[in-house]
């Protein structure tokens, strides 16, 4: 039930751009962009939903984020700043279930997040 598009990217089934890879985490320009930068930092074990970590899981939903921190450094917008989230289920507009953080930058982003989709409307 866990097997989604990202474990066919894991296990390198289908291809991504990928800019980060380790044991525990994986990240990936993400293939419809919503900002100028905007990839996914995703654990390698498939939890389905931010509802589903375990307490055992906690510091790898840490690491996925000093992840996108290593990579904003590196890519040199940690200064300009980002935005780092997770969508849970239907009303948070989850579509993949196999958690991920969304690293969005390379613009000012509106809040709430709505404001965004209004305005490209
Ligand atoms: P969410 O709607 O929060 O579940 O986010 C899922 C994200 O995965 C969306 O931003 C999609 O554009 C992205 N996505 C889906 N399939 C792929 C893929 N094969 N490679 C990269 N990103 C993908």
């Amino acid at each position: 039930m866990s097997e989604t598009i990202f474990t066919k990217i894991i296990n390198k089934e289908i291809p991504a751009d990928i800019l980060y890879e380790d044991e525990l985490a994986l990240a990936f320009s993400d293939i419809n962009p919503q900002a100028p930068i905007h990839f996914l930092v995703i654990p390698k074990k498939p939890i389905v939903t931010i509802n589903d970590i375990a307490p055992e899981d906690k510091a790898i939903v840490g690491h996925l984020y000093w992840v996108a921190a290593q990579i904003a450094k590196e890519k040199g917008f940690a200064e300009d700043g980002y935005r780092a989230v997770m969508n849970c289920n239907e009303n948070g507009g989850q579509t993949v279930y196999h958690i991920h953080l969304h690293v969005l930058a390379g613009k000012p982003l509106g809040w709430p997040p709505y404001q965004e989709r209004l305005k490209a409307k």
